[in-house]
């Protein structure tokens, strides 16, 4: 991968480059899919597991990256866009896939606007859709 890529997008959130970073970073990027913790500990087992996890906290922290919920028990992160303030209009649907468990984020879809009683405000949204991807066959 183009290491200009990641360093841009360091440069747009304001986040120092280190190594572990760097690592991390390209790792998400590839991925079309979310990832655990958990898995980031599995690909990169040599390194510290609380390096990685506070790595992970502080692209989640300058909107480099988004976590989600898709119910499996384990929260999962993606990169943001480059203009995501993970606002709620800012926040796009998730797919989640009951067969190979990968979760996808639905760039193009965003969470639909949900209308609420006077006094209640909007923080955030957790939007997930479950069933079957592409990849395993789901609707043709
Ligand atoms: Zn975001
Ligand atoms: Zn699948
Ligand atoms: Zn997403």
């Amino acid at each position: 991968m183009d290491k200009q890529h990641i360093f841009r997008k360091f440069k747009i959130r304001k986040l120092r480059p280190t190594a572990v970073r760097e690592m991390v970073m390209e790792y998400l990027l590839e991925r079309d899919t979310a990832v655990s913790l958990k898995e980031l500990e599995e690909v990169f087992y040599w390194a510290d597991r609380s390096t990685l996890y506070r790595t992970l906290k502080a692209f989640e922290e300058k909107k480099a990256i988004h976590s989600i919920d898709d119910g499996s028990g384990v929260i999962k992160y993606a990169v943001c866009a480059d203009n995501c303030t993970c606002e709620p209009h800012h926040l796009h649907a998730h797919f989640h896939c009951i067969k190979c468990k990968l979760t996808y984020c639905l760039n193009e879809i965003p969470v639909p606007e949900v209308q609420l009683p006077p006094g209640y405000k909007v923080t955030y949204i957790n939007y997930v859709v479950k069933g079957i991807c592409p990849k395993c066959g789901g609707g043709e």
